[in-house]
């Protein structure tokens, strides 16, 4: 069986017993074992400090920039095999994989692009010199510098190669060297990911680090220059953040969590209008990518109480259509879950549904592996309906609430769901999805306008975008990653610098 490595100090290695067997989630068969056990973490971010960090600082935006196009050329010339390794490690369909892999590369060629764009400097301009002095010699110029730690990726099991390319394709890009840990349960698709980067060359040596197994005593030996950008769920979440060493030294977190996310249908959208359709075939689709298994999945789906039948028709007629099993199959659009730990965490979640909704529509799904029937639900009760604001069943299953049709009201039931990933609005009533739309925003990190003049364009709110920031406050996590440019800050210090105009301008240009 396969032994999944880390890759520390330049060196492939792995732990001692006790093994994590990871298992094929169609089959329940065992693919692959790891352990990062004897590892030792602290002496991996010190190499990665010491060489990998002054190496990336040496080289401009557009030298790293190269970097990041050798990384996304990697993964698309082993795009086939990796597709099928998704599956077998991941349950994934081959559209699923898709979704993860081409995402994976997709977000490192944006970056790249970022990085040419900004060509020959090493750092970032926060606007222009101020005058802060009785003559204008004396200004203040606030510039972005990197920083000098290593940027630590705790990534989530749902994305195991989008979740590795996005964190380092910006970290890398501001001049960090990265160690990810990716969820255990998918590691095989991140490790060989990180094989082939490995084997590209374009990496300098300590600009990349991989810690395949338990995180153990990792951040016990974060410090101050280091940043720690997470993703998962709330409680470990919790965790990382209250760490001793993350609060003794401040270490700068970035935190994407759970989200409750919510579609909501305007009360102005006739049954069988584009926008209609729009919002059927996004929030199926979403209920079935991946499983449910994103964290932008709609989970939550507000419809007017007086068209409640005809949508709750129109989605059943359509998931109806949909088809569980083998993701290896021709023509099945919903796989297993990605483990055992999933296909419990999710079967506990729908019976939780069960006790409080009634459902709409149950799909089949053979036995055995990691499946699971997905469902739709119908829960009435509104804001004290609390279950459903607040526990995200990471899974092909959604709930759908009705409203009277008020702005205030659905903005009060979205808010309940504590701050959310991205939202939804379908309408093509700019009077009524204006207030929503900004009464929803400061809950939120994305919000998804659904419309007549779009309906043919649009993504769906469940893919995210690179030059658009992902996170959300709140329950979300109050993080905030990618945003193109933007997404650099957090891999940067930035520093007003006060000082005679010509001084500055002789160490800056
Ligand atoms: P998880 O159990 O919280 O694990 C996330 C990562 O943290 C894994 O790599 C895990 O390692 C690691 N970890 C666990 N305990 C740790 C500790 N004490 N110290 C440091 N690292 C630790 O979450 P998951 O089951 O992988 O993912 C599902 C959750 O992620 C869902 O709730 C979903 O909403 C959320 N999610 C959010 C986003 C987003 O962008 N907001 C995206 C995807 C998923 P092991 O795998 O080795 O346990």
């Amino acid at each position: 069986m396969q032994m999944l490595e880390s890759y520390l100090e330049g060196e492939w290695v792995f732990g001692g017993e006790p093994f994590q067997t990871l298992v094929d989630p169609t089959t329940g068969e065992a693919v692959a074992r790891c352990s990062a056990r004897g590892l030792d973490r602290g002496a991996a971010l010190r190499y990665a400090r010491r060489r990998g960090g002054p190496a990336l600082r040496a080289l401009t935006f557009a030298q790293r920039a190269e970097i990041l196009a050798g990384l996304a050329a990697a993964i698309h010339d082993h795009r086939d095999a990796l597709i099928e390794l998704s599956r077998t490690s991941g349950g994934t369909t081959r559209s699923d994989a898709k979704f993860d892999i081409d995402g994976a590369s997709g977000t490192l060629q944006y970056y790249a692009y970022v990085g040419k764009q900004l060509g020959d400097d090493k750092i970032l301009f926060d606007g222009e010199p101020e005058g802060i002095g009785r003559s204008k010699r004396f200004v203040g110029q606030h510039v972005w510098v990197p920083r000098l730690g290593v940027a630590i990726h705790i990534n989530a099991f749902n994305f195991p190669a989008w979740g590795l390319a996005e964190k380092a394709a910006v970290a890398l890009l501001a001049g960090m060297p990265v160690l990810c840990k990716p969820g255990t349960a998918t590691a095989a698709l991140t490790q060989r990911i990180a094989q082939l980067w490995v084997e590209t060359g374009v990496l300098p040596e300590g600009a990349f680090s991989l810690l395949v197994g338990s995180a153990g005593d990792l951040l016990d030996h974060v410090g101050p220059q280091d940043c720690v950008a997470f993703t998962g769920g709330s409680q470990t979440a919790a965790r990382i953040r209250g760490h001793q060493a993350i609060v003794a030294h401040n270490v700068r977190v970035n935190i994407e969590a759970d989200s409750l996310n919510a579609s909501i249908l305007g009360a102005d959208v006739e049954p069988g209008s584009d926008t209609f359709q729009m919002f059927v075939n996004q929030v199926v689709r979403d209920l079935s990518q991946k499983a449910g298994q994103k964290c932008t999945c709609v989970r939550r789906i507000f419809i007017p109480a007086d068209r409640m039948d005809e949508a709750v028709a129109a989605l059943v007629e359509r998931l109806e259509g949909i088809r569980v099993g083998d993701p290896g199959e021709r023509g099945i659009d919903v796989g297993p879950l990605a483990s055992p730990a999933q296909r419990s965490s999710v079967s506990e979640g729908l019976a939780r549904l069960e006790a409080i909704g009634t459902p709409l529509w149950r799909g089949e799904a053979p036995g055995g592996g990691c499946f699971v029937r997905p469902g739709l639900f119908r829960v009435d009760g509104g804001l004290e309906a609390e279950l459903v604001h607040e526990h995200e069943v990471f899974g092909p299953v959604a709930s759908v609430l009705p409203y009277q049709g008020g702005a205030e009201e659905v903005i009060a039931l979205v808010a309940a769901g504590g701050g959310g990933l991205v939202a939804s609005v379908y309408s093509d009533d700019p009077d009524w999805a204006g207030p929503v739309i900004l009464g929803l925003a400061p809950w939120h990190g994305r919000i998804h306008w659904g419309s007549r003049k779009v309906h043919d364009q649009s993504p769906g709110p469940g893919t995210v975008m690179p030059n658009l920031i992902h996170g959300g406050p709140g329950k979300a996590g109050g993080g905030e990653e990618l945003g193109g440019e933007r997404g650099l800050h957090f891999y940067l210090q930035r520093t007003a610098l006060q000082a005679d105009r010509g001084l500055l301008e002789r160490i800056l240009s």
